[in-house]
């Protein structure tokens, strides 16, 4: 249904099936905008004849005509993808009015002032949406906000419904000129030319720049379209007995399961949403319109019983009549999506798998991120307070425009985006800031909403402050910041301090990391370990962890990780004073000198192997072989560094230089790393296995198993592997000797990573050498793909722009195409050895998409970064149950 009536579509219907008042219309299918696009925007020929027809059903429905001069019909026009892009794409409202029309609507309802208020919204929405007249690049005020603002300053009223029917008349007739003069043209008095350009608008905007960016952030495929819904309107603005609002069924910031939103007596629904008037709290409803405040709250529950989660309404209550406009499952942040989906399960609203279902993997970082240290919170100069609508703590430099936000962020910047209020034309500014912070419009306002679906932090309505966008400062209890100053937000209370607050570690992270009894009793862990244990049970994927030193690794098992699935041991060579032996080994120019360097670093090796097997305590270990072009080691060196170390093994600094330029490589990702140094170096390969099997005899006398999975990187060819594990087998050999230990007292399973396209399309060759094979999926995609894994993030942005992708690859797998390689890989391997062990180690082993992609293929486990490792765990479990 939805991908076909969209979000909206779909749920308008479904709200009028089981019996709640929702207005006459219908729902122009997505269909027909793939068919728009696909024929130089056209519509299919059976459209008109459907539209007319329809027309007249919601005409004989609400007793009402379209474009009649008793009884006008007027109606709504707003789009509705089939996942929701909140305010990213057009509406029109109150279309079907014109000269003649709005003076009927005024004698037909005897209520001038909002027959001639609905004209003055109708002109400002299709005015601005459909023949373009906006505010220009560099206004910051909209012009018909200006002509507005004119209008209360003549009438001496602060409020848009302080407007009388002939300060209406007055701004009606400005709407008008400003149009014509912006435009070059009249806007259209014809009511069904009125409703084609609305319905263009809205397919068009499928198109604009904001949906665009919305949909590359969410990957939402460009061919879903959009589809639209025309709908009768009902009148929020008719009096005091009316209204519209934006509700909730829970608290969508925190979880908590309260009834949450707003309204305002005698508007339209976007006045709430644009917050240019400030809404009152929901449950002041109970005072201004009692009975309708009761329907609701019926609503409310009957709602979450049908559709079973949190849903995001909206309503309009025309002269005391609750009418349903809106309903759709609520964004919510992390930390809410976690709460009430454990809550639901307790209330049998929902089972287990449905509330792992629910939360998106990524949106678990909200919980691991860092808050303010309380101590530093207390001293700090608070210089205003809003709602709190994105919890978390973010501090960072204040940008009042959307560009100049995007401009610090790409130097480096933390910023907070610092506005009056927000609109979809600032996306970009908010998604290059660290928190977002407004001075109007309430919980439900733009700002608000869209902060809480990124998991931005965000304050907002922060009333007691003042932007002042033409001296670019920021002002609240005294203080004045200007640009570039700091600020920071608490976004779980809504404080806002001058300054910037030490941060400290969430409290999942206390709890988890740092084992604070508090942290452990806390609400937000327990919910976190409840879901975890959730996850753990339904998941088929195992876990691992890329760590490279015994603190990660213990970091990695606090969070779940059921071992390691990728030391990188070069990253131990850059450690305290072995870089000089590393060096010393990369000048060598004979197997004797090589052999006196690698003596040195053995030990060094044999003493981090010990750490990290004691940290495992009896789990895997997938220890990688050195990987990194020699170059790297010192290619970087400065001429005093050279000069120290060229004393320290008593050669010529002119030798160095000359070995740096011999070992210098054009293209060292694809020069003489991973395996190629151990064909080349066996004993390079040697004394890494020698120090990893000396490790290993030492901590099981210690009586803690150790399970050592020696990984051999940048395979291409059956034989390098075959060539590394005879080196390999003879250092275990030696070991056991060395110690008199059986095979069976040091055990041991050698495999590969899988890293290049031929060692995935001649898997089954390379199994026979393997015990297990680990898709090195960073390398993967760029040899895949002959896209540089260090060079491309220039030109990526660009691409995803273009749509030629929608994720960056080095994030997400690249499905279709290196996602090809890994089915290929895993069918060759497993050809060879029904059982062979499979995982992957690329970036990717953290990112959700991917983890679900892992897992159809049937690999083993996933690996990835100790942070990521509850997401990789719940994608996981996710996966299993999709
Ligand atoms: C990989 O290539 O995916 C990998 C894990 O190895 P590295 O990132 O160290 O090249
Ligand atoms: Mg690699």
């Amino acid at each position: 249904m939805k991908a076909l009536l969209g979000g909206k579509g779909a749920n308008l219907s479904e709200m009028s099936r089981i019996g709640l008042p929702v207005p006459a219309g219908m729902t122009i299918t997505t269909e027909v905008c793939t068919y728009y696009y696909k024929n130089a925007k056209k519509y299919p020929k059976a459209l008109e004849g459907e539209v007319k027809a329809n027309i007249a059903k919601i005409e004989k429905v609400m007793g009402k005509k379209f474009g009649d001069l008793k009884n006008p019909l007027l109606l709504s026009v707003r789009s509705g993808a089939r996942e929701s892009m909140p305010g990213m794409m057009d509406t029109i409202l109150n279309l079907g009015i014109n000269d003649r029309v709005v003076e009927a609507l005024a004698a037909k309802t005897s209520n001038p002032k909002f027959a001639w208020d609905s004209y003055r919204r109708f002109l400002q929405m299709y005015g601005s949406v459909v023949m373009g007249v906006e505010k220009h690049d560099g206004e910051h005020h909209d012009p018909y906000e200006k002509i507005l603002d004119k209008a209360k300053v003549r009438a001496k009223v602060s409020d848009d419904s302080g407007l009388n029917e002939s300060d209406l008349r007055y701004v009606v007739e400005e709407f008008k000129d400003l149009i014509k003069k912006r435009a070059g043209v009249a806007f259209p008095e014809d009511p069904m030319a009125q409703l084609y350009g609305a319905v263009n608008a809205v397919f068009n905007s499928w198109q604009n720049d904001r949906a665009k960016v919305y949909r590359q952030k969410y990957g939402i495929p460009a061919e879903w379209g959009t589809a639209v819904n025309v709908q009768a309107m009902v009148f929020g603005n008719t009096g005091k007995a009316s209204g519209t609002g934006v509700a909730f069924t829970r608290n969508p910031a925190t979880g908590e399961n309260v009834f949450y939103g707003e309204y305002l007596i005698d508007a339209q629904g976007e006045d709430v949403v644009a917050g240019v008037r400030t809404p009152k709290p929901v449950s002041k409803m109970a005072k201004d319109l009692p009975s309708s405040f009761k329907e609701l709250l019926k609503v409310r529950r009957m709602l979450e019983k049908h559709f079973r989660d949190v849903q995001d309404i909206e309503f309009t209550i025309e002269a005391g009549k609750l009418w349903m406009l809106q309903t759709r499952n609520g964004k919510r942040t992390g930390f809410a999506a976690v709460n009430i989906a454990v809550d639901m399960v307790k209330e049998r609203l929902i089972s287990k798998e449905e509330a792992i279902l629910r939360i998106p993997a990524e949106d678990l970082s909200h919980l691991l991120a860092p808050v303010f240290d309380s101590g530093a919170e207390r001293k700090a100069k608070k210089i205003g307070s809003g709602l709190p609508a994105g919890p978390g703590a973010a501090s960072g430099q204040i940008y009042f425009t959307a560009e100049a936000a995007v401009a610090a962020a790409a130097k480096g910047q933390q910023v907070i985006l610092t506005r009056q209020e927000t609109s979809p034309e600032d996306l970009r500014g908010m998604i290059a800031a660290e928190g977002i912070l407004t001075t109007r419009g309430g919980a439900s306002s733009h700002a608000a909403l869209v902060a809480r679906q990124m998991g931005k932090i965000c304050v907002c309505g922060a009333h007691d402050m003042d932007v002042n966008y033409a001296k670019k400062t920021l002002s609240g209890n005294g203080v004045t910041l200007k640009e570039g100053d700091f600020l920071s937000l608490n976004g779980f209370v809504g404080n806002i301090y001058s300054g910037k607050l030490k941060a400290a570690p969430s409290e999942v992270i206390q709890a988890l990391l740092e084992r604070k009894a508090a942290a452990r009793k806390s609400a937000t862990f327990k919910k976190f370990n409840q879901l975890m244990s959730w996850a753990d049970k339904l998941r088929k994927l195992g876990v691992r962890t890329n760590s490279d030193t015994p603190g990660q690794v213990r970091n990695a098992i606090a969070f779940g990780a059921e071992g390691i699935g990728l030391t990188r041991t070069e990253h131990m060579f850059f450690e305290g004073n072995r870089i000089d032996a590393v060096r010393q080994m990369i000048l060598a120019e004979d197997d004797g000198g090589r052999g006196k360097a690698l003596k040195k670093l053995l030990p060094y090796q044999k003493r981090d192997f010990v750490g990290i097997f004691e940290a495992l305590e009896g789990r895997p270990a997938t220890i990688r072989l050195l990987d990194p072009p020699l170059h790297e080691f010192i290619g970087t060196m400065t001429s005093a560094q050279i000069s120290s170390l060229a004393k320290k093994l008593n050669v010529s600094p002119a030798f160095i230089k000359r070995r740096i330029n011999d070992l210098h490589e054009e293209n060292p990702m694809l020069g003489h790393r991973g395996c190629r140094l151990g064909i080349v170096y066996p004993e390079i390969t040697k004394m890494q296995a020698t120090a990893i099997f000396e490790a290993a005899v030492e901590v099981q006398k210690k009586k803690i198993k150790v399970v050592p999975e020696i990984m051999v990187p940048l395979v291409s060819y059956a034989k390098e592997l075959e060539l590394q594990k005879a080196v390999i087998d003879e250092a275990a050999a030696e070991v056991r000797e060395k110690y008199g230990l059986k095979a069976s007292q040091l055990k041991y399973a050698v495999g590969t990573m899988i890293e290049i396209p031929r060692a995935a399309l001649t898997a089954a060759d390379v199994a026979s050498h393997a015990e297990f094979f680990s898709f090195g999926t960073n390398d993967l995609t760029q040899t895949c793909l002959g896209l540089s894994r260090d060079d491309s993030s220039s030109f990526l942005p660009d691409y995803q722009e273009a749509e030629v992708v929608d994720n960056n690859p080095f994030a997400s797998l690249d499905q279709t195409g290196v996602g090809q390689l890994v089915e290929i890989g895993v069918k060759g391997g497993r050809k060879a050895k029904k059982d062979l062990k499979i995982g992957i180690c690329g970036e990717h082993g953290g990112d959700p998409a991917s983890v679900k992609f892992c897992h159809r293929s049937g690999l083993d486990y996933v690996s990835c970064s100790p942070f990521r490792i509850p997401i990789a765990k719940l994608a996981a479990a996710q996966a299993a149950l999709e």
